[in-house]
């Protein structure tokens, strides 16, 4: 009598995929964030921003340690806003409408500043970004950006970066425009996700900061993690994998592998 396989024996319980593990799924997109993942534009921002507040002559100035903590508040207005509170603690009586105007209007001086640092070259891409999305582009991979940045920060940079037909490279482009709850919510990737009609398994998310990795992981998307000089003090325990070079030498094979081991590890 042959020996028959006991299904319940944990001993001899198969571990290779079977009808009840579904598929590992292959990587076809890459979702990448903007600022601080595809160039290092925090400090163009900056300055911009120094730029706009001397324009109001409003008297504020952010040197980089205070930009590095307000980092943490997503969105130029609503980083502004957050500025405004602490200075203005104790004052209770700004007509929110007035406070609304003032900060579109220091938004929109900002904006402009920044526009003219990207036009002067100030900002670049990071290191192998661009190898590697020329590769996963041939390779036949879905590229989208996902970012709460406004449509203007971005085209300007990635114009000037990429050249003026930058956008036949991405498939999708989620922005402030189309997805207004910045980070560290996920609407911005689950937009994406299904304007790709990929599932996120089949994804990954590149970004560089702590509130970028949660909305990315809140989508349910493995994330791998760009940290730059404003975000390397950040948490990143739960990223697929943390790259403090970055992305120069990283080769789509590389993303596939780290992929590959995150499904199995999930499955
Ligand atoms: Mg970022």
């Amino acid at each position: 009598m042959p020996t028959l396989h006991c299904p319940t024996d944990p001993v001899n319980r198969p571990t290779a995929p079977n009808a009840m593990t579904p598929p590992s799924p292959e990587l076809r997109a890459l979702i990448f964030d903007v600022d601080g993942t595809l160039a290092d534009t925090e400090a163009a921002h900056l300055a911009a921003f120094n730029e706009a507040f001397d324009e109001a002559g409003l008297g504020w100035h952010w040197d980089l340690p205070r930009y590095t903590q307000l980092l943490e508040v997503s969105g130029g207005k609503e980083r502004m806003a957050h500025h405004w509170a602490q200075v203005n603690g104790g004052v209770r009586a700004i007509d929110g409408l007035a406070m609304a105007d003032t900060l579109q209007r220091l938004h929109d001086l900002k904006t402009a500043a920044y526009e003219r640092q990207v036009a002067r070259g100030a900002v670049q891409l990071r290191a192998g970004v661009l190898a590697l999305i020329d590769e996963a582009h041939r390779a036949g991979l879905r590229l989208a950006i996902a970012t709460t940045t406004s449509p203007v920060n971005v085209s300007a940079l990635l114009r000037r970066a990429m050249g003026p037909d930058w956008m036949a490279r991405f498939e999708v482009i989620e922005d402030a425009s189309t997805a207004p709850l910045k980070k560290p919510h996920p609407q911005v990737y689950r937009q994406t996700l299904a304007r790709l009609q990929l599932p996120a398994s089949a994804c990954l998310a590149i970004e560089d900061s702590a509130n970028g990795l949660a909305a990315a992981r809140d989508a349910g998307l493995a994330t791998v993690i760009t940290p730059n000089d404003f975000t390397a003090q950040h948490d990143f325990s739960h990223a697929l994998k943390v790259l403090p070079q970055g992305l120069a030498g990283v080769r789509l094979a590389d993303l596939q592998r780290w992929h590959a081991a995150r499904t199995v590890a999930t499955a």
